[in-house]
């Protein structure tokens, strides 16, 4: 460990942070953490945690659920400005509006902002978009931000899945992978597996030997004999990959990079531990609103 990495851990563990981080931050931040996972098996862990602090290391939508699931926790984040552009491209009036048209649940990814979450139905991951759209009472679903998501979960359910805000919906990072890059990986690597991301576009899924959300991935190379996967999301997802199969090989898609997650930095997070902040704020009456999609999505997994 680095010199800073042993402060952070010294100052966390002085101070009485837990440090949750998403699988997308860069190695060393993966190093500090006492948890790494996706957005929601952090919130959700957090509300088994025995720490009354927490220090989150993603991008702002994360933070504000990890805060709704706990709401008497310190919520803290080094940086305002790590956000989440697909997340902010969904405003509670398209899902107003969506609804009024169609007449039809809308399913809300938890890649959204807590003011949208308001509006929508329920609430799902990328790990059980597929399961959340079967499981409701309606052939027709509105479902948004992904695009990509979306047209995943349509062609899994046969339902007609409409896109909200449509093609202006998507995550950059996997949005703009290059099918040739993916390709290449694969002429180089024969014997190499493709897990892909639901969230990257479809004529990548078409050359996927598996789909599955980043929880999904971290399963898959246990449960089969193969040795050697191309990772098709975020490149730092890797780093968590390797570091729990150590015999197995990982390659990623070096041009998938989130730089909202990576505005994270070792010497953010330090300043952040020392000074306490910038603690997350949400307003009450909102959060008990934006709540209810997740809540009703833990309801129909439970079902
Ligand atoms: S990887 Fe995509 S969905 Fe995740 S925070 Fe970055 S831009 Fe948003």
């Amino acid at each position: 460990m680095e010199k800073i990495q042993e402060k952070i851990r010294k100052l966390a563990k002085e101070k009485g942070y837990m440090i949750l981080a998403h699988n997308y931050q860069i190695k060393e931040i993966q190093e500090i953490a006492d948890h790494l996972g996706d957005s929601l098996q952090l919130a959700r862990l957090a509300t088994k945690l025995n720490a009354e602090k927490i220090l989150f290391l993603g991008v702002d939508f994360m933070a504000e659920t990890i805060k709704m699931l706990n709401p008497e926790k310190k919520v803290i984040v080094p940086v305002k400005a790590a956000t989440c552009p697909m997340a902010n491209s969904l405003d509670p009036e398209m899902i107003i509006e969506a609804k009024k048209k169609y007449n039809a649940p809308f399913v809300i990814y938890v890649n959204s902002t807590m003011k949208s979450k308001m509006y929508a139905d329920v609430a799902c991951t990328s790990a059980n978009a597929v399961e959340i759209v079967k499981k409701l009472n309606s052939d027709v679903v509105l479902f948004g931000p992904d695009k990509n998501l979306a047209a995943y979960v349509a062609r899994k359910t046969g339902k007609k899945v409409i896109p909200v805000p449509g093609e202006t919906g998507y995550c950059y990072v996997h949005n703009y992978i290059k099918i040739d890059d993916v390709l290449k990986l694969k002429q180089k690597y024969p014997d190499a597996k493709v897990i892909s991301h639901p969230e990257v576009p479809e004529e990548i899924q078409k050359v996927s030997d598996y789909i599955g959300s980043t929880s999904q991935m971290e399963k898959i190379p246990g449960e089969i004999e193969d040795k050697k996967f191309i990772i098709v999301t975020e490149k730092d997802m890797v780093n968590k990959l390797k570091n729990k199969y150590k015999e197995k090989e990982f390659i990623p898609v070096d041009t998938a990079i989130c730089n909202n997650m990576k505005k994270n930095t070792l010497k953010n997070v330090l300043k952040a531990l020392e000074n306490e902040e910038f603690e997350i704020e949400i307003d009450k009456e909102i959060a008990d609103k934006a709540v209810l999609p997740i809540k009703k999505m833990f309801e129909l997994m439970e079902a």
